[in-house]
This record gives structure tokens, sequence and C-alpha cells, in this order.
């Protein structure tokens, strides 16, 4: 072993072998690897197996301890939100569409947009997740768009930009010229590994269904469509059987949350051939609809993970496969023991959830041939968790549970993007947090401005609902003396 390459070595083009890691390849037969190599040359992963010979002058990373498996992949995250960071902690789907769709959403400038996406673009390298799908729902002009553009291209990561339009409906904001001359613009040269395009619309069921303006627009396009489906009270059974009925519902189509449907319409996305984006975090707090792991497996249905928004949580898969699994047992156990029955063996593993944070994600984006999985000849997405200081990382028994229960994104080690190392012995490679962290301070500051000090913190703070404390029949007291009791002494 030569010595250790600092992050000045790791130069764009040179080849990197990471030695001596436990790989999950993720691959069709899941193979796992102990104490294997995995090469990467170009933008592709080279070699994968045991002490591979490498080309003169590749860098080495001691993987040794550390698990090597492929970038995750986050398929709905609102990245302009990342500029309001954990200001929505405790809210439900209701304060977040008062204060996006009424109040917040509408303030946005386009460099507000740029702030938002740079900052959750470089968090998400940082985490791991080498490609994420921006569910841009607040592009109210072209320009916002460009700017959403410009941050996803000036950072090294893997991106989808999916455009929407809260403030005009679809099929306003998709038949104006305006919108065709931005696509034609950035995504008529052919398929771009590096930077996706799809149509990002909700369809609440009404029976007219002019939404099928912008579902023509997407197939004329080409382009997926991704759609909140299932979200109580909001996108119904309805919504689903008219994209149905239309032919609109295809593989391509990515259903987020999907929490709140029929049996009929689980059948609608199982027979087309679609999949689901679970945001496990979000609908435990925000009230879509319980994360439907289980229905999903009965219809078998395709799933892929995602965070939804930074404006609650983070962008970090490891959250979203430790809800996950937690959420698909928790909801398990209780309804055996509501038959007064005990749960033995439960039936979502560990592996199933890691596939899903990767391999799902690939699958979801028509993108498997290239990503997702560590084989050769697929693009070098690669992450390595390793964390030689970290008491949590040994011993490594079980990897895909060290994966989901045991790891976190301080963890990640060294990731890469097609290739090119962007995060190296714990520190991002070329990615100007600086910046970001400056664009965002600007629109914190803007955003406070333009809502005053008072609606600013009454959006952060909803009121607490009243708990009525439950009389307790093992403390004595005088009940009528006590509900007559003078509350000023
Ligand atoms: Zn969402």
């Amino acid at each position: 072993m030569t010595a250790a390459p600092t992050a000045a070595d790791l130069t764009p083009g040179r080849p990197v072998v990471f030695r001596n890691a436990t790989v999950l390849t993720m691959d069709d037969a899941h193979r796992m690897l102990r104490g294997a190599d995995v090469l990467i040359t170009g933008e592709q992963i080279a070699a994968v197996g045991e002490g591979l010979e490498v080309p003169e002058g590749t860098a080495e990373i001691d993987a040794t301890g550390g698990i090597v498996l492929p970038g995750m992949i986050d398929t709905h995250r609102h990245m302009w939100q990342t500029a309001m960071r954990g200001y929505g902690a405790d809210w439900t789907l209701t304060q977040y569409f008062v204060w996006n769709y009424l109040q917040w959403g509408k303030s946005f400038r386009p460099q507000d947009i740029y702030a938002g996406d740079l900052l959750s673009a470089i968090e998400a390298i940082d985490a791991g997740v080498t490609t994420s799908v921006d569910w841009s729902h607040n592009l109210h002009t072209v320009d916002h768009a460009e700017a959403a553009v410009d941050a996803l291209r000036s950072v090294p990561g893997r991106f989808v930009l999916a455009y929407g339009n809260i403030q005009q409906a679809p099929w306003e904001w998709s038949t104006t010229p305006e919108f065709r001359d931005f696509v034609g613009r950035n995504f008529s040269g052919g398929r771009d590994d590096m930077l996706g395009f799809q149509i990002a619309f909700d369809v609440p069921g009404s029976a007219e269904f002019p939404e099928k303006a912008a579902f023509e627009v997407a197939r004329d396009l080409g382009v997926p469509v991704t759609t909140h489906a299932g979200v109580w009270n909001v996108t119904t059974d309805d919504g689903i059987r008219l994209m149905h009925e239309h032919g609109f519902m295809t593989p391509a189509t990515i259903y987020v949350h999907a929490a709140s449907l029929s049996p009929d319409s689980y059948h609608r996305i199982a027979a087309t051939g679609g999949s689901v984006s679970l945001s496990t975090e979000s609908e435990q707090s925000a009230g879509q609809g319980y994360p439907p792991t289980w229905k999903l497996r009965e219809h078998g249905i395709g799933v892929s993970l995602s965070m939804d928004t930074s404006v609650w949580w983070s962008a970090d898969l490891f959250s979203a496969m430790r809800a996950t699994l937690s959420a698909d047992r928790v909801r398990e156990h209780l309804e055996a023991h509501s038959r007064d029955e005990t749960v033995t063996h439960h039936k979502l593993r560990a592996e199933q959830v890691v596939d899903w944070a990767t391999r799902g994600g690939a699958r979801a984006l028509g993108m498997d041939s290239l990503i997702g999985s560590l084989e050769p000849g697929k693009k070098a997405d690669v992450v390595l968790i390793k964390n030689d200081s970290s008491p949590a990382m040994f011993p490594l028994l079980h990897p895909y549970g060290h994966v989901v229960f045991q790891a976190q994104r301080g963890d990640v080690h060294t990731v890469v993007v097609n290739g090119r190392v962007v995060k190296y012995d714990h520190r991002l490679v070329g990615a100007d947090l600086a910046r970001a962290r400056q664009a965002v301070g600007q629109t914190v500051e803007y955003l406070m401005g333009e809502l005053g000090p008072e609606a600013w913190a009454e959006g952060m703070h909803p009121e607490i609902p009243e708990t009525k404390v439950l009389s307790n029949p093992y403390t004595y007291r005088d009940e009528a003396a006590w509900e007559n009791r003078d509350e000023s002494e």
C-alpha cells in the first residue's frame, strides 16, 4: 500500500481504487464482498474484486473497516426550500400549505431559488447522495428556473430538475412559449446524465381533468411526470383514475408518498409499471398518510426513497432508510397486536431498504443501466462509509444493517460522482460551501424583512392544541373542590 493520497492528489481523471472494503455491490444478486477493491477509471467503474491490478498512477484509498456502496439516490426533494432549513420542524402539512402557497413561497426571487438549491446540492453530495431529484415547484418565472439550473450545474453531483410552479395551474405554465424555450435552451441536447429533466405537478382529481394539457406537454417533450399522489385529503384516487383512463400512467411516472390510496389505485400503478417515492419522515410528521411500504409490497410496486424538504428534515438518506424500516415494522407489530398475535419474523429487511436507497432510485429514474450498483461499466457514483474514530463502526457483522441502523452522514468518508472525487477524508472537494452560506444568509435576511419579525416567529411556532390531562384514579382529591378552585390564589 502506498501512502494515503491527499485531496490535492485526487485530480479529476486520475484513476482511484478503494482497497480492502466490505463492498455492497447492489447488483442483481446483491453480492457482498469482504476485503474487496473497487477500481474507478475515467467516469466508470472498471472492476470490483479482490486484489485488483490497477493502472500506473492510480490513487489508492484505504477502505479497511469501511463499507463501499453505490451513491444514494433521492427521488424527491424541494431543494429550494433548503434556504429555510429547519424552520418548519413543528409543522403539519396544513402549516406548510399556508406558509408555502399563501405566504412565503411567493416571496422567493430567482436568487433565493439559487441559494436553496446550491446549499441542498452541496449537502446531498456531502451525505453520499450522489443523485437528487430537485422537485422544484416554485419556479414562478423561467428566471427562477434558470437560477435552479445554474445552482445544480455548479455542484459536482448528479441531479434531475423536476420543473413545477405552485403559483399557477400546471396547464397554464407548462403550455407557455417561455417554458418551451427554457426546455429547448437547457435540455435539447439529448440525454444529459448529470442533469436530467422531468415535469412536476399534482392531480387533485377534478372531473374535467384540466391537467391533461400538462401531461400532453410532457408526452410531447418525452419527459416523465412526477406527482404527489395519495396525499390525505389533497390528491386522491380520482387523480390516479383520471391519469390512468387518459393513458398518462407510465413506467417513468414517480408517485410521491402514495400514502392514502385505495387498492384500485395501487393496482393501476403496478399495472403501468410506475414507482413510488417514499418520504417516510415526511409522511410521519406532515400527515400525507402512513408510509405505505406493506401495501407496495403486496402490490409489487417499485420503491425509491426521498427526504422531501429540508424545511423539516435533512438531505440524509440514512435517516430515510432508518425511518422507513422502522415504520414498516411498527405497522406490522401494531396490526398483529390488535389481532392478539405476535410478529416473529419481519417481512422487511435492512438489505431491501439499502436497495431502495440506491438501485430503487436508479430504476425509478430510468437510469438503472447507468447508476445504482457497483458493476464494471456503470458510471462511478460511489460512497465509502468509514470512520476510524467512531465506536459505532465496528464490529462490522451485518453490513446492510450497519448502513441502516449504525452509520450516519458523519461517517461518509469519500464520495465519487461520475468518476470524480467530490468528498475525501470527510471533507468536501470542489464545492463552494462559503458561497452557499453567503447566498442563503442573504435569502434569510430578505425573507425575514419581507414578512416582518412577528409573522416570521408565528410561522415557525404554530399553536399547540390543548391536551386534557386525565383524572388519575390513583391520586386522591376532592374533584368538586378541584373544579371550583380559584386560580388566582
Ligand atoms: Zn414533496
